[in-house]
């Protein structure tokens, strides 16, 4: 298994973020993380990225314990949170350069991860001269640096307008090809448009979770 989650419960004082979450995916799938705002999906992304302890429960990330192994973790996973803190001052290939610097990886990957993330005709410019979409394909292309097996995608797509994001959906079905894929949204549009699995949260508890034409022939 890819990821693994028993029984995560996590709260924030009297605040009960997740209640018992469970669930597993496989390597390779392309699962949603569905629910509304404040339904516990950055919680849960934070704990399998290591960046948060849950109270309960035991999560693994290519087999390796999330509280146990955060150093294995980190390398097998690529991370875009949800408000992804951009140095704007500077331009796309130092920040880039910065960050594979954090990780250890080769000057050429960073050309590699422009390429992939369409990044190109903009790679020249500051960061702060990027639109969203754009914005957005330097997170992508920051949590592909070090090449790991999983990606986790916080709300990849919100607030980006239709156009940006139909590309950034694209860009994230194409790198996903041979990673496993796991990100949240709001919006089941989202999942049926990239991903082959959704899992449903509703107010820290999963409440669905199912092959996606599975889900389509149900309603
Ligand atoms: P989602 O990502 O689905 O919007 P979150 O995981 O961000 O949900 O939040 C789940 C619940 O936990 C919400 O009720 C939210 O207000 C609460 N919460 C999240 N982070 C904190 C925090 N640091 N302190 C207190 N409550 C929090
Ligand atoms: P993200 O969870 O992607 O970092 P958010 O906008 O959900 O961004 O939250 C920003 C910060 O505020 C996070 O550290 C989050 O844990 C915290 N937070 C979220 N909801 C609450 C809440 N209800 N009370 C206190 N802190 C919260």
């Amino acid at each position: 298994m890819s990821i693994e989650v028993q029984n995560i419960s996590k709260s924030y004082g009297a605040q009960k973020a997740l209640d018992r979450v469970s669930f597993s995916i496989k390597k390779g799938e392309i699962v949603g993380f569905l629910g509304p705002n404040g339904a516990g999906k950055s919680t849960l992304m934070k704990i399998l990225t290591t960046f948060l302890n849950a109270d309960e429960g035991v999560a693994t990330v290519n087999g390796n314990d999330v509280t146990e192994n955060q150093k294995a973790v980190q390398l097998s996973i690529g991370y875009l949170p949800e408000h992804n803190p951009l140095y704007l001052d500077l331009y796309v290939r130092e920040y880039l350069a910065f960050n594979a610097d954090v990780y250890n990886v080769s000057k050429s990957r960073i050309e590699e991860v422009i390429e992939l993330t369409g990044l190109s005709p903009e790679s020249h410019k500051k960061i702060s001269q990027l639109s969203k979409g754009y914005r957005q394909r330097v997170g992508l292309a920051t949590a592909l640096l070090h090449n790991p097996d999983v990606l986790i995608l916080d709300e990849p797509t919100t607030g980006l307008d239709p156009n940006q994001l139909v590309e950034i959906r694209n860009v994230i079905k194409n790198v996903g090809k041979d990673k496993t894929v796991f990100l949240s949204t709001h919006i089941m549009q989202e999942v049926e448009a990239i991903c082959d699995r959704v899992i449903i949260i509703d107010n820290g508890k999963i409440v669905t979770d199912k092959k996606l034409d599975k889900l389509v022939s149900d309603e």
